[in-house]
Protein backbone atom coordinates (compact mmCIF):
# COMPACT_ATOMS: atom_id res chain seq x y z
CA UNK A 1 0.00 0.00 0.00
CA UNK A 2 1.71 3.43 -1.14
CA UNK A 3 0.74 6.40 0.75
CA UNK A 4 -1.44 7.46 -2.56
CA UNK A 5 -3.47 4.17 -2.97
CA UNK A 6 -7.09 4.76 -3.18
CA UNK A 7 -6.24 8.30 -4.89
CA UNK A 8 -6.96 9.19 -8.35
CA UNK A 9 -4.58 12.44 -9.41
CA UNK A 10 -5.11 14.63 -12.65
CA UNK A 11 -1.54 16.50 -13.87
CA UNK A 12 -1.41 18.58 -16.73
CA UNK A 13 1.47 18.78 -19.11
CA UNK A 14 2.38 15.38 -17.80
CA UNK A 15 4.32 13.84 -21.10
CA UNK A 16 7.20 15.68 -20.72
CA UNK A 17 9.44 17.66 -18.03
CA UNK A 18 8.21 18.41 -14.70
CA UNK A 19 5.03 17.03 -15.10
CA UNK A 20 6.05 14.14 -16.40
CA UNK A 21 8.04 13.41 -13.22
CA UNK A 22 5.51 14.33 -10.77
CA UNK A 23 3.10 11.23 -12.55
CA UNK A 24 5.45 9.01 -12.28
CA UNK A 25 6.24 9.88 -8.22
CA UNK A 26 2.19 10.06 -7.85
CA UNK A 27 1.88 6.39 -9.15
CA UNK A 28 4.33 5.21 -7.82
CA UNK A 29 2.65 6.42 -4.34
CA UNK A 30 0.05 4.40 -5.53
CA UNK A 31 -2.38 6.94 -7.20
CA UNK A 32 -4.27 5.79 -10.48
CA UNK A 33 -2.67 9.25 -12.61
CA UNK A 34 -4.31 10.79 -15.89
CA UNK A 35 -1.69 12.29 -17.97
CA UNK A 36 -2.63 15.01 -19.82
CA UNK A 37 -0.77 16.28 -22.92
CA UNK A 38 -1.26 18.62 -25.69
CA UNK A 39 0.49 16.93 -28.85
CA UNK A 40 2.98 14.39 -28.14
CA UNK A 41 0.75 10.87 -28.24
CA UNK A 42 4.24 9.09 -28.29
CA UNK A 43 5.66 10.77 -24.97
CA UNK A 44 2.47 10.68 -22.91
CA UNK A 45 2.02 6.67 -24.12
CA UNK A 46 5.78 5.97 -23.03
CA UNK A 47 4.93 7.73 -19.23
CA UNK A 48 1.84 5.37 -19.28
CA UNK A 49 3.72 2.35 -20.26
CA UNK A 50 6.53 3.35 -17.58
CA UNK A 51 3.87 3.56 -14.51
CA UNK A 52 2.50 0.09 -15.39
CA UNK A 53 5.88 -1.22 -16.48
CA UNK A 54 6.33 -0.41 -12.46
CA UNK A 55 2.86 -1.54 -11.33
CA UNK A 56 1.14 1.29 -11.29
CA UNK A 57 -1.85 2.59 -13.03
CA UNK A 58 -2.25 5.74 -15.53
CA UNK A 59 -4.28 6.92 -18.66
CA UNK A 60 -3.36 9.79 -21.13
CA UNK A 61 -5.80 12.25 -21.77
CA UNK A 62 -5.21 14.30 -25.06
CA UNK A 63 -6.24 17.96 -24.42
CA UNK A 64 -4.49 21.50 -25.83
CA UNK A 65 -4.87 24.07 -22.35
CA UNK A 66 -5.32 27.65 -23.20
CA UNK A 67 -7.57 27.11 -26.49
CA UNK A 68 -11.12 27.26 -26.98
CA UNK A 69 -12.09 24.00 -25.38
CA UNK A 70 -9.17 23.06 -24.30
CA UNK A 71 -10.74 22.42 -20.95
CA UNK A 72 -13.86 20.93 -21.99
CA UNK A 73 -11.77 18.32 -23.41
CA UNK A 74 -9.48 17.81 -20.50
CA UNK A 75 -12.55 17.16 -18.03
CA UNK A 76 -14.65 14.96 -21.21
CA UNK A 77 -11.13 12.41 -21.43
CA UNK A 78 -10.50 12.27 -17.69
CA UNK A 79 -14.24 11.23 -17.26
CA UNK A 80 -14.19 8.64 -20.17
CA UNK A 81 -10.49 7.78 -19.05
CA UNK A 82 -11.37 6.94 -15.67
CA UNK A 83 -14.49 5.00 -16.69
CA UNK A 84 -12.43 2.90 -18.89
CA UNK A 85 -10.25 2.30 -15.79
CA UNK A 86 -13.56 1.16 -14.62
CA UNK A 87 -13.03 3.63 -11.56
CA UNK A 88 -15.66 5.65 -9.92
CA UNK A 89 -15.93 9.12 -10.65
CA UNK A 90 -14.16 11.60 -9.40
CA UNK A 91 -10.67 13.43 -8.19
CA UNK A 92 -8.41 13.76 -5.66
CA UNK A 93 -5.10 15.31 -6.67
CA UNK A 94 -5.01 18.17 -9.32
CA UNK A 95 -1.92 19.15 -10.06
CA UNK A 96 -2.00 22.31 -12.85
CA UNK A 97 1.66 22.00 -14.47
CA UNK A 98 1.53 23.00 -18.05
CA UNK A 99 2.74 26.27 -18.60
CA UNK A 100 4.71 28.39 -21.70
CA UNK A 101 7.47 30.25 -21.15
CA UNK A 102 7.90 33.37 -23.82
CA UNK A 103 11.72 35.11 -23.06
CA UNK A 104 11.08 38.71 -23.74
CA UNK A 105 11.83 41.85 -22.01
CA UNK A 106 8.81 43.93 -21.89
CA UNK A 107 9.68 46.24 -25.16
CA UNK A 108 10.04 42.79 -27.21
CA UNK A 109 6.77 40.99 -25.65
CA UNK A 110 4.21 40.64 -28.35
CA UNK A 111 0.65 40.92 -27.41
CA UNK A 112 -0.38 37.24 -29.04
CA UNK A 113 2.51 36.37 -26.81
CA UNK A 114 0.73 37.95 -23.45
CA UNK A 115 -2.26 37.12 -24.27
CA UNK A 116 -1.07 33.15 -24.90
CA UNK A 117 0.58 32.92 -21.86
CA UNK A 118 -2.22 34.09 -20.12
CA UNK A 119 -4.56 31.81 -21.64
CA UNK A 120 -2.51 28.61 -21.04
CA UNK A 121 -0.48 29.99 -17.48
CA UNK A 122 -3.49 31.47 -15.66
CA UNK A 123 -6.97 31.31 -17.20
CA UNK A 124 -6.56 27.62 -18.13
CA UNK A 125 -5.27 26.50 -14.33
CA UNK A 126 -8.31 28.65 -13.26
CA UNK A 127 -11.14 27.05 -15.50
CA UNK A 128 -9.56 23.61 -14.60
CA UNK A 129 -10.19 23.96 -11.25
CA UNK A 130 -13.30 25.65 -11.55
CA UNK A 131 -14.63 22.92 -14.30
CA UNK A 132 -13.25 20.20 -11.95
CA UNK A 133 -15.02 21.61 -8.40
CA UNK A 134 -17.88 19.01 -8.90
CA UNK A 135 -15.07 16.17 -9.36
CA UNK A 136 -13.08 16.90 -6.67
CA UNK A 137 -13.37 14.99 -3.53
CA UNK A 138 -13.75 16.62 -0.28
CA UNK A 139 -10.43 16.33 1.54
CA UNK A 140 -8.73 16.79 -2.02
CA UNK A 141 -5.74 18.47 -3.27
CA UNK A 142 -4.62 21.32 -5.52
CA UNK A 143 -1.07 22.21 -6.34
CA UNK A 144 -0.24 24.70 -8.77
CA UNK A 145 3.37 24.75 -10.23
CA UNK A 146 4.04 28.43 -10.17
CA UNK A 147 8.05 29.51 -10.46
CA UNK A 148 10.83 31.41 -8.76
CA UNK A 149 10.82 34.53 -10.95
CA UNK A 150 7.70 35.36 -8.40
CA UNK A 151 10.31 35.69 -6.05
CA UNK A 152 13.63 36.69 -8.33
CA UNK A 153 13.54 39.40 -10.57
CA UNK A 154 13.88 37.92 -14.04
CA UNK A 155 13.28 40.92 -16.46
CA UNK A 156 13.83 38.86 -19.55
CA UNK A 157 10.51 36.80 -18.60
CA UNK A 158 8.74 39.61 -17.58
CA UNK A 159 5.04 38.70 -19.02
CA UNK A 160 5.68 34.66 -17.85
CA UNK A 161 6.52 36.11 -14.41
CA UNK A 162 3.43 38.33 -14.56
CA UNK A 163 1.10 35.02 -14.61
CA UNK A 164 3.14 32.93 -12.60
CA UNK A 165 2.51 35.90 -10.01
CA UNK A 166 -1.25 35.69 -10.70
CA UNK A 167 -1.01 31.42 -10.07
CA UNK A 168 -0.04 32.50 -6.68
CA UNK A 169 -2.28 35.07 -6.10
CA UNK A 170 -5.32 32.63 -7.18
CA UNK A 171 -3.78 29.66 -4.93
CA UNK A 172 -4.19 32.34 -1.94
CA UNK A 173 -8.09 32.74 -2.81
CA UNK A 174 -8.51 29.36 -3.53
CA UNK A 175 -6.88 28.21 -0.74
CA UNK A 176 -10.03 29.94 1.54
CA UNK A 177 -12.23 29.37 -0.78
CA UNK A 178 -11.71 25.41 -0.78
CA UNK A 179 -10.80 25.47 2.92
CA UNK A 180 -14.19 23.92 4.52
CA UNK A 181 -14.44 21.49 2.13
CA UNK A 182 -10.79 20.04 3.43
CA UNK A 183 -9.21 20.69 0.24
CA UNK A 184 -5.81 22.47 0.44
CA UNK A 185 -4.46 24.73 -2.43
CA UNK A 186 -0.59 25.38 -2.92
CA UNK A 187 1.88 26.51 -5.60
CA UNK A 188 5.06 24.93 -5.83
CA UNK A 189 7.82 27.41 -7.58
CA UNK A 190 10.78 25.74 -8.89
CA UNK A 191 14.04 27.41 -10.00
CA UNK A 192 16.32 26.31 -12.83
CA UNK A 193 15.19 22.81 -13.82
CA UNK A 194 16.40 20.14 -16.68
CA UNK A 195 13.96 20.11 -18.87
CA UNK A 196 13.18 20.08 -22.68
CA UNK A 197 12.33 24.49 -22.14
CA UNK A 198 15.66 25.00 -21.57
CA UNK A 199 17.72 22.33 -23.61
CA UNK A 200 18.69 24.72 -25.93
CA UNK A 201 20.66 27.14 -23.47
CA UNK A 202 20.96 24.20 -21.30
CA UNK A 203 22.31 20.90 -22.39
CA UNK A 204 25.76 20.26 -24.04
CA UNK A 205 26.68 23.62 -22.56
CA UNK A 206 28.72 23.41 -19.61
CA UNK A 207 29.40 27.14 -19.11
CA UNK A 208 25.37 27.48 -19.16
CA UNK A 209 24.89 24.65 -16.85
CA UNK A 210 27.68 25.57 -14.44
CA UNK A 211 26.25 29.80 -14.10
CA UNK A 212 22.82 28.29 -13.90
CA UNK A 213 23.87 25.67 -11.05
CA UNK A 214 25.43 28.93 -9.20
CA UNK A 215 22.37 30.64 -8.57
CA UNK A 216 21.42 27.67 -5.99
CA UNK A 217 23.53 27.71 -3.00
CA UNK A 218 23.17 23.79 -3.45
CA UNK A 219 25.16 24.68 -6.66
CA UNK A 220 23.32 22.13 -8.93
CA UNK A 221 20.85 22.65 -11.92
CA UNK A 222 17.77 21.28 -10.37
CA UNK A 223 16.22 17.89 -11.88
CA UNK A 224 12.52 17.58 -12.71
CA UNK A 225 12.21 14.76 -9.54
CA UNK A 226 13.23 17.62 -7.03
CA UNK A 227 10.05 19.19 -7.98
CA UNK A 228 8.06 16.46 -7.94
CA UNK A 229 8.79 15.29 -4.57
CA UNK A 230 7.29 18.44 -3.12
CA UNK A 231 4.76 18.28 -5.13
CA UNK A 232 3.67 14.56 -3.88
CA UNK A 233 4.33 15.75 -0.10
CA UNK A 234 1.93 18.37 -0.65
CA UNK A 235 -0.75 15.75 -2.40
CA UNK A 236 -0.01 13.41 0.18
CA UNK A 237 -1.77 13.39 3.76
CA UNK A 238 1.52 14.70 5.19
CA UNK A 239 0.58 17.50 3.47
CA UNK A 240 -2.54 18.10 5.01
CA UNK A 241 -1.40 21.13 7.03
CA UNK A 242 -0.57 23.41 4.44
CA UNK A 243 -2.35 25.40 2.07
CA UNK A 244 -2.24 28.83 0.53
CA UNK A 245 1.26 28.67 0.45
CA UNK A 246 4.00 29.02 -2.44
CA UNK A 247 6.41 26.42 -1.90
CA UNK A 248 9.80 27.45 -3.09
CA UNK A 249 11.75 24.53 -4.41
CA UNK A 250 14.68 26.30 -6.10
CA UNK A 251 17.50 25.14 -4.15
CA UNK A 252 17.82 28.33 -2.15
CA UNK A 253 18.28 30.32 -5.17
CA UNK A 254 18.95 34.32 -4.67
CA UNK A 255 18.63 33.66 -1.22
P1 LIG B 1 8.16 21.27 -20.63
O1 LIG B 1 9.39 20.45 -20.44
O2 LIG B 1 8.12 22.25 -21.73
O3 LIG B 1 6.93 20.23 -20.69
C1 LIG B 1 5.82 20.62 -21.28
C2 LIG B 1 4.70 19.65 -20.95
O4 LIG B 1 3.50 20.42 -20.93
C3 LIG B 1 4.50 18.60 -22.01
O5 LIG B 1 3.91 17.49 -21.40
C4 LIG B 1 3.55 19.29 -22.97
O6 LIG B 1 2.78 18.39 -23.76
C5 LIG B 1 2.67 20.01 -21.99
N1 LIG B 1 2.03 21.20 -22.53
C6 LIG B 1 2.62 22.29 -23.07
N2 LIG B 1 1.69 23.17 -23.44
C7 LIG B 1 0.50 22.62 -23.12
C8 LIG B 1 -0.84 23.02 -23.27
N3 LIG B 1 -1.15 24.20 -23.84
N4 LIG B 1 -1.82 22.20 -22.85
C9 LIG B 1 -1.53 21.00 -22.29
N5 LIG B 1 -0.28 20.55 -22.12
C10 LIG B 1 0.72 21.36 -22.54
O7 LIG B 1 7.82 22.12 -19.32
P2 LIG B 1 8.52 22.08 -17.89
O8 LIG B 1 9.83 22.77 -17.96
O9 LIG B 1 8.44 20.70 -17.36
O10 LIG B 1 7.55 23.05 -17.07
C11 LIG B 1 6.43 22.55 -16.35
C12 LIG B 1 5.90 23.66 -15.46
O11 LIG B 1 6.94 24.11 -14.57
C13 LIG B 1 5.45 24.91 -16.22
O12 LIG B 1 4.30 25.45 -15.61
C14 LIG B 1 6.62 25.86 -16.06
O13 LIG B 1 6.25 27.21 -16.15
C15 LIG B 1 7.08 25.50 -14.67
N6 LIG B 1 8.48 25.85 -14.41
C16 LIG B 1 9.49 25.29 -15.13
C17 LIG B 1 10.80 25.64 -14.85
C18 LIG B 1 11.96 25.07 -15.62
O14 LIG B 1 13.07 25.56 -15.45
N7 LIG B 1 11.76 24.06 -16.44
C19 LIG B 1 11.07 26.57 -13.84
C20 LIG B 1 10.02 27.11 -13.11
C21 LIG B 1 8.73 26.74 -13.41
P3 LIG B 1 3.37 17.84 -25.18
O15 LIG B 1 4.44 16.84 -24.83
O16 LIG B 1 2.19 17.22 -25.82
O17 LIG B 1 3.91 19.01 -25.92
Amino acid sequence: MGKLTGKTALVTGASRGIGRSIALRLAEDGALVAVNYASNDTAAKEVVEQIAAAGGRAFTVRAELGVPGGVAALWAGFDEGLAAAGERPGLDILVNNAGVTVPEHIQTTEEADFDRLVAVNVKAPFFTVKEGLDRLRDGGRIVNISSGVTRISYPELIAYATTKGALDTFTLALAKELGPRGITVNAVAPGIVDTDVNASWLRGNEEARAGAASLSVLNRVGQPEDIADVVTFLASDDGRWVTGQVVDATGGSAL
